[in-house]
């Protein structure tokens, strides 16, 4: 299932929302309402709405959304259907602190390579993830259909890498390196820095402790 034009933030709710819903299924509950949602993440329930309505899912008026139904609606628009393949380039603390991390957490998304340049760490697993030379990024990519990329190398080294991928044919690019990079428009590209959310953290807890003095 695609929806054509779904807004990026959109995109990112939805996964938090199903986040949420996984872990209150859990609790065996069967319905959830928007505010209960909404709680759950900070937001309103006006943007839970808008959001669930964008999807084409409204909920039953008494009982609220019905979060398997809903679980399931989401996986059917964020995933695939045949589920995307993922290599982490970069097997250093950030590398292996991910794969670990997200090691059965979706069943959609699986991380079947790592990269490296490091002899050490070559040729050996690592969590169930086979561990091969940099070298070999375009030939493994294209023969295991690997779609994803998720690059956590030195600065330096991240625009190369994200050529590599690029040549290989991936779709998408996780950049966890510090290095703002370019990819064609057919490459979708999130970066994402540590920093700058602790720095937004640190600004609102300076205007939150000037607000409550
Ligand atoms: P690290 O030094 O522990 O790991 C880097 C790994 O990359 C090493 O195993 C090294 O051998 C490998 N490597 C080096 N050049 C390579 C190449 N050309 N091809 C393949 N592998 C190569 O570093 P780390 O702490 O894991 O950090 C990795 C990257 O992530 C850095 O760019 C760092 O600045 C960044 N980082 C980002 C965040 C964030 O929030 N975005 C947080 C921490 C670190």
């Amino acid at each position: 299932m695609y929806l054509k034009n779904l807004p990026h933030k959109t995109v990112e709710r939805l996964s938090q929302y199903r986040r949420a819903l996984l872990l209150t299924l859990s609790k065996e509950k069967t319905h959830v309402f928007s505010h209960e949602i909404a709680l759950m993440l900070h937001i309103t329930p006006v943007q839970v709405r808008r959001d669930l309505m964008l999807i084409g899912y409204s909920g039953n008026l008494r009982k609220g959304y019905d979060i398997k139904e809903l679980i399931e609606l989401i996986g059917r628009i964020v995933d695939t259907e045949k589920g995307q393949r993922v290599a982490v380039i970069g097997l250093g603390n950030l590398g292996k602190a991910f794969i670990s991390y997200f090691k059965g957490k979706r069943n959609k998304l699986t991380i079947i390579a790592a990269f490296d340049v490091n002899p050490e760490k070559i040729n050996r697993g690592f969590d169930g993830v086979t561990v091969y030379h940099i070298n070999s990024l375009v030939e493994v990519v294209k023969k295991h259909n690997i779609s994803i990329g998720i690059i956590t190398v030195p600065a330096d080294q991240a625009p190369d890498i994200a050529e590599a991928l690029v040549e290989a044919g991936v779709k998408g690019i996780l950049n966890y390196s510090p290095k703002p990079l370019n990819v064609p428009p057919y490459v979708y590209l999130e970066e994402y820095d540590m920093i700058t959310s602790l720095e937004k953290v640190a600004f609102f807890a300076k205007k939150n402790d000037e607000r409550f003095k």
